[in-house]
């Protein structure tokens, strides 16, 4: 699609703030303690001061009421400049379930937390119930009028930064697994709600959380009790366009860097990157990076005018190109860049490690091809 005047000057506004604030790999470092940590909440503060978080959020819940295309264009601008803000994306995927199905209530506090520059965080998944979600067991029985939360849920981004968290939870296991499952508003600091971090190869991102007689109350169901699975779909649609606009960036990312890298390096007396052998597999990268960059924000632009028909398959679709596209540009910038790809000092072996998590998350890419398949009737 053709992006306005506005649109590419906010693109260059958002590159400038990145090549500022977290420009060299000393800015990035002191942002995230050494590379320890996966998200900055300094950085993230800085973003809400200039109004460029929860740009598609509805104003009157305190949003910019910006469009979906927009906010695709900051992810992949930010993932693009390696702002170390990417659990963004996740308090923006929490936020698509509390404005669909939430209480006015709830769509303020979260809407106002997520452009105000705090994390917010979503707990579907379990340790027996990764894609298989439907399977979740965590209870949470009603007591007067609170739900009781015992049990464990694990993989949580962001969790130990979050105001909230959204915890699917089985409030009633006589039916089908695809029912009494609700969804709970929780307090991050909720008593009895223990959070561990996951030890992972991109800093700290990930969490185990232990809940042990953890009481809400009733109020804090978000739309209606028993109906979770149903209210989630489009959440996750949404959720997965999320993921490809920042897989976009990291891929564009890569590639920018690889470039530069082959263009000036020399071996035999001229640049690598005049090796018919390497053009072609720099062509091959543009290519694959144009096509998922057009295909991405033709589906952004269609949930902007209210055309949802296809999100589903076509979220899926965007999440499994822009995914491999970012993780196959690393690898592949890793290996035409020799020994200096697997150096810390030149950047790529952590565009390699942090491009490996999202084929994995927000629904696998084999569960991708699992809903595309569905959508052909097989
Ligand atoms: C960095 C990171 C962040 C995450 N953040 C969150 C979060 O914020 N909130 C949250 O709830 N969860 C989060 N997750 C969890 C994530 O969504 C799950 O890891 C993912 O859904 C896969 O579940 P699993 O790990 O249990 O793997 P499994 O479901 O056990 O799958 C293992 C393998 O089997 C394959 N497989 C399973 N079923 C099928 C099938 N039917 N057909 C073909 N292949 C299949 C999978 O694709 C995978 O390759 C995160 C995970 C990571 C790594």
């Amino acid at each position: 699609m053709r992006f306005s005047a506005e649109q590419q000057n906010f693109v260059e506004s958002v590159r400038a703030f990145c090549a500022k604030e977290c420009g060299t790999p000393q800015q990035r470092a002191e942002l995230t303690e050494g590379g320890t940590l996966a998200d900055s909440p300094a950085l993230l503060r800085r973003l809400a001061e200039l109004g460029w978080l929860g740009i598609s959020l509805p104003a009157e819940y305190g949003g910019q009421g910006g469009t979906f295309v927009d906010e695709c264009l900051f992810l992949e601008e930010t993932a693009r400049g390696l702002a170390p803000t990417t659990a963004y994306g996740t308090g923006l995927t929490a936020v698509q379930t509390y404005l669909h199905w939430g209480n006015d209530e709830q769509k303020r506090i979260v809407v106002e937390s997520i452009c105000a520059g705090n994390f917010e965080a979503i707990a579907l998944s379990e340790p027996g119930a990764g894609s298989d979600l439907a399977s979740a067991r965590m209870a949470a029985d009603l007591d007067g009028d609170d739900f009781v939360l015992d049990g464990q849920k694990t993989w949580t981004t962001a969790a130990h930064l979050a105001n909230h968290i959204l915890v699917l939870v089985r409030t009633d296991s006589s039916s089908s697994k695809h029912e009494g499952l609700t969804l709970l508003m929780v307090p991050a600091d909720a008593p009895g709600l223990e959070i561990r971090a996951i030890d992972t190869m991109y800093g700290r991102t990930v969490n185990d959380l232990y809940f042990t007689q953890v009481r809400v109350p009733v109020s804090a169901v978000v739309g209606t009790v028993g109906r979770a699975w149903q209210q989630l779909n489009r959440g996750l649609g949404v959720e997965r366009l999320i993921i490809a606009a920042s897989s976009l960036g990291s891929a564009q990312r890569s590639f920018d860097d690889v470039l530069a890298y082959v263009t000036q390096r020399q071996q035999f007396g001229r640049t690598i990157g005049s090796f018919q052998a390497v053009r072609h597999r720099m062509a091959d990268l543009a290519t694959e990076i144009a096509l998922c960059r057009t295909f991405l924000y033709d589906v952004a632009d269609r949930l902007d005018a209210g055309d949802e028909g296809g999100l589903s398959r076509d979220s899926s679709t965007a999440k499994i190109r822009c995914t491999e596209a970012a993780k196959n540009t690393a690898l592949e910038a890793m290996q035409l860049m020799g020994g200096y790809g697997y150096a810390r000092e030149f950047g790529m072996e952590a565009q390699v490690r942090k491009a490996l998590a999202p084929p994995i998350y927000g629904g696998t890419n084999e569960i991708q091809r699992e809903i595309i398949s569905r959508s052909l009737g097989l």
